[in-house]
C-alpha cells in the first residue's frame, strides 16, 4: 500500500500553510507560537524550499542558497527562531571582485566601502555619505519612479567602474536589475552595508533541522510529500485545501508556493475581479540561474584567501543583458571551508552561480540540454582554474543545475530564484480584499526575497492571518451572542 504522508494530519486547522520555504516555515511557527492550529503542507520530501542542501558520496554536502544574507537574519532568527540558530550566524570576511575593471577585497560594510570608493576609487567624500544616507532613508512606501540607474547617476555621473562595485553582488542576491525601481536596491544594499554578509555555521541542512525541531515543539503539524492541488474559495471565502486526494478545512489559507501559481493554478482565476486578474498577469517573473557544484578530494584544501564570495567578471563593462546571457562572462562563486560545516567531515567546496533566462534551458531537447550543462561544467571549471590552480585534477565531483532544475523540485514557475519582480508585492499583498482568508508569502517584489526577506515576509503575513483569525472569531461569538439574547 502507497504510504499516506497525510496520516497524522486532523480534518481542520485554524491555518494551512502550503509549502516551507522559509517564509512558511516561518509563518507556521509563529501562527502556532500565537495559538492557532497549523498545518504545513510541503510537496517535496525535504522541508526549506531554496534554502535546501543535497549530498553526494566522499562525505560532500552541497548547500544551494546559502551564500550570504544580511545581519538581519540573527535579529529574526533570535526572534522567531530560537538563540541558538541565532548563534550560528557568522559573518563572512573576505568579499572578492575580480573583473577587467577592479580587483579588490572587501568586508563589504559602509565603513569599508566609504575606504574603497574614496581612497580606491577616488570618490568625493560628501558623494559617497549622501549615497549611502539617500540608500539608507529609502522605505517601501518612498516614490517609485527613480530607477537604480538613475539613482547612481545622480551620485555617481559617468563612473561605471563605481555602479558595478555597488551593484554587482545586489544583482547576484536578489536578481534586481538597473532598470528596477531604485528603493529595490537602496533597502537591500543598505541592509548588507549595516554590517556585512553573514552566513550560517552548521550548513543549511543543520538550519532546517533545528526549525523542524522548533515547529514541533510549537505544535505544527508537518506533512511531506504533500502536493496541495487546489485551494477552496467557493463563496469569496477560504474553505480549505485538497492535498493528496484528501480535503482539509481551514479557517485561512497561506500559500507559500510561487504567487503566480497560487493565484492562476491553486485557485484559478473565475474567484478575483477582472481588474486583479490583469494586474497579476502583468506580474513578471524574476529570473533565474545555473550552478556548477564542485567538491574538492577530501585531502584537498583551498587558502582562505581564495574569498568566501568571489564576484568574478570577464565582462569589459556591467551590464544586465550580459549578466543573464548563456555566453556567460559572470560567475559569483562561493568557497565553503572545512568551517562551514565544523561538526561535519572537513571538505572544501565551490558552487559557481550565474544568472540565466528559463527559456535559454527549457526550449532544448534532452540530448542538447545534456550537451549544454557538460558545457556549463567545462567552462567553468576553465575559468575557477584561475582561483583555484588545477582544479580539474583537484575535483572529486561536479554537477550542475538550470533553471530547469529548480522548476523541478520547487515548481516555481520558469524556475524563478527571487519569486517575482517588484510589482508582485501589491498582488500578493491584495490577496486577503479579494477572497477572505486567502493570504501569500514568499518571495517577492525584490525586497521580500532572499533569506531574510522571505523570512520577515513569513511573520509579517502570520500576524494578519493571526488578527484575521481573531476577528473572525469575535463577529463569530457576538453572532452567538446575538442569537442567544434574541432567543431570550
Ligand atoms: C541558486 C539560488 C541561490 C540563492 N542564494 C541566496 C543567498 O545567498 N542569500 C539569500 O538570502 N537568498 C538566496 N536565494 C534566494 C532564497 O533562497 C529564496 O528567496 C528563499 O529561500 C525563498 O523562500 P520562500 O519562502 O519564498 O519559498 P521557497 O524557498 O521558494 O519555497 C516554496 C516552497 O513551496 C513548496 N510548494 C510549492 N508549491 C506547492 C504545493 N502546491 N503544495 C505544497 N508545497 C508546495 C515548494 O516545494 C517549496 O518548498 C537563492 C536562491 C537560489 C535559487
Amino acid at each position: 500500500m502507497p504510504r499516506d504522508f497525510l496520516k497524522d494530519a486532523k480534518d481542520e486547522y485554524d491555518v494551512v500553510v502550503i509549502g516551507s520555504g522559509l517564509a512558511g516555515l516561518t509563518a507556521a511557527n509563529v501562527l502556532a507560537r500565537a495559538g492557532r492550529s497549523v498545518l504545513l503542507l510541503e510537496q517535496h520530501y525535504k522541508l526549506g524550499g531554496m534554502a535546501t542542501w543535497f549530498k553526494r558520496p566522499g562525505g560532500h554536502i552541497f548547500d544551494i542558497s546559502l551564500h550570504g544574507f544580511p545581519y538581519g537574519m540573527v535579529k529574526s532568527c533570535r526572534r522567531y527562531w530560537s538563540q541558538e540558530i541565532a548563534d550560528s550566524i557568522v559573518q563572512l570576511k573576505h568579499i572578492r571582485f575580480d573583473n577587467p575593471m577592479f580587483s579588490l577585497t572587501t568586508t563589504f560594510n559602509r565603513d569599508d566601502f566609504t575606504r574603497l570608493l574614496t581612497h580606491d576609487f577616488k570618490v568625493d567624500p560628501q558623494a559617497a555619505s549622501a549615497f549611502f544616507d539617500t540608500a539608507r532613508g529609502m522605505n517601501f512606501y518612498d516614490e517609485r519612479s527613480m530607477t537604480t540607474r538613475e539613482l547612481f547617476d545622480k551620485f555617481f555621473p559617468g563612473r561605471e567602474d563605481v555602479i558595478r562595485l555597488l551593484m554587482e553582488p545586489i544583482t547576484y542576491a536578489n536578481g534586481s536589475t538597473l532598470e528596477d525601481p531604485a528603493i529595490s536596491y537602496g533597502i537591500v544594499f543598505s541592509n548588507f552595508m549595516s554590517k556585512g554578509v553573514f552566513t550560517f555555521e552548521g550548513g543549511t541542512d543543520k538550519l532546517i533541522g533545528l526549525m523542524e525541531r522548533e515547529l514541533r515543539k510549537s505544535g505544527v503539524d508537518i506533512c511531506i510529500k504533500a502536493n496541495v492541488t487546489r485551494i477552496d474559495c467557493r463563496g469569496g471565502r477560504v474553505r480549505g485545501v485538497e492535498v493528496n486526494g484528501r480535503t482539509i478545512r481551514a479557517g485561512a489559507v497561506l500559500s507559500n508556493a510561487n504567487l503566480n501559481a497560487t493565484i492562476f493554478h491553486l485557485i484559478g482565476e473565475q474567484y478575483f475581479d477582472r481588474a486583479f486578474v490583469d494586474e497579476a498577469r502583468a506580474v513578471r517573473l524574476n529570473d533565474s540561474s545555473t550552478q556548477v557544484y564542485m567538491a574538492l578530494k577530501a585531502e584537498e584544501r583551498i587558502d582562505e584567501s581564495t574569498g568566501d564570495l568571489l564576484f568574478s567578471s570577464t565582462a569589459p563593462l556591467f551590464r544586465t543583458e550580459l549578466l543573464l546571457s548563456r555566453d556567460i562572462t559572470s560567475r559569483t562563486y562561493s568557497f565553503y571551508y572545512p568551517r562551514t560545516r565544523p561538526e561535519g567531515r572537513p571538505r572544501c567546496l565551490i558552487v559557481s552561480s550565474t544568472n540565466a533566462n528559463y527559456d535559454d534551458w527549457a526550449s532544448l531537447n534532452a540530448e542538447d540540454y545534456e550537451e549544454s550543462k557538460r558545457d556549463l561544467v567545462e567552462t567553468t571549471l576553465d575559468a575557477l582554474d584561475k582561483y583555484v590552480p588545477n582544479v580539474r585534477e583537484r575535483i572529486d565531483h561536479v554537477e550542475a543545475s538550470t533553471p530547469v532544475t529548480f522548476q523541478h523540485y520547487t515548481q516555481h514557475v520558469n524556475g524563478a530564484s527571487f519569486g517575482t519582480k517588484f510589482e508582485g508585492l501589491a498582488v500578493s499583498r491584495a490577496l486577503p480584499h479579494q477572497i477572505t482568508g486567502l493570504y501569500h508569502a514568499g518571495s517577492v517584489g525584490i525586497i521580500m526575497s532572499g533569506w531574510l526577506g522571505a523570512m520577515n515576509y513569513g511573520v509579517i503575513v502570520a500576524n494578519e492571518v493571526d488578527s484575521q483569525l481573531m476577528q473572525a472569531s469575535r463577529i463569530q461569538t457576538a453572532a452567538v451572542a446575538g442569537g442567544e439574547a434574541g432567543s431570550r
